[in-house]
């Protein structure tokens, strides 16, 4: 099982890190101890800077290799939510530094999921989702403002990649993240079901 995860793949959010629009998906990895599905986020020793980022998660039921777009959606089994926790201060050393940004990014609990949701319940061509922060919206989403929308990032990841079912692909994150601090409590809804909540420890 492998996490995919895509950076940029917003406008507003791009702009709001004063980052270029990529003109292909940023693609970058999570080790699978990256992963949890626990409530409770112990907030990294080594980082006085975490952000949340709420993104739309991809569950694959189906492998594959240069997956033809038109065929793409085929292999999109279920959606969750999940934050992908980003060290911001460390993040930012790397990519001063032209650095591969794994250790801010792909540490213990830095990718939380929620429970799955079959995919063909939605429209993934306009699928909302939002995020508050103690009860307070700070981030809303919809799928149709994705840059790379997810039948092309299974076709594009593909090229690269063997993709094999289970694998999971972390869309990106639009405009609002933050940092967030311990006591935090996180809950993302997608549509207006609550399904995500992380309690920062
Ligand atoms: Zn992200």
């Amino acid at each position: 099982m492998k996490i995919f995860c895509i950076g940029r793949n917003y406008v507003d959010h791009a702009k709001e890190l004063n980052n270029k629009v990529p003109k292909k998906p940023l693609v970058f990895m999570k080790p699978t101890t990256a992963l949890s599905y626990k409530k409770k986020v112990p907030y990294p020793t080594f980082s006085q800077s975490v952000h949340y980022e709420l993104e739309l998660v991809l569950h694959l039921s189906k492998g594959g290799k240069n997956i033809k777009l038109s065929q793409a959606h085929n292999h999109i089994g279920a959606i969750a939510l999940g934050i992908d926790y980003t060290a911001r201060d460390i993040q930012a050393t790397c990519k001063a530094n032209g650095h591969p940004w794994e250790i801010a990014k792909g540490f213990d609990n830095a990718a939380t999921l929620s429970p799955m949701y079959a995919a063909s319940e939605f429209n993934l061509k306009s699928t909302k989702f939002s995020l508050s922060l103690n009860g307070r919206l700070v981030q809303s989403g919809d799928t149709k403002d994705m840059i790379f929308k997810a039948d092309y990032l299974i076709h594009y990841l593909s090229q690269y990649f063997t993709l094999e079912a289970g694998d999971l692909i972390y869309t990106g994150t639009p405009a609002g993240v933050g940092p967030i601090k311990k006591g935090d409590k996180l809950e993302g809804r997608l549509e207006e079901r609550l399904i995500l909540e992380n309690v920062i420890v």
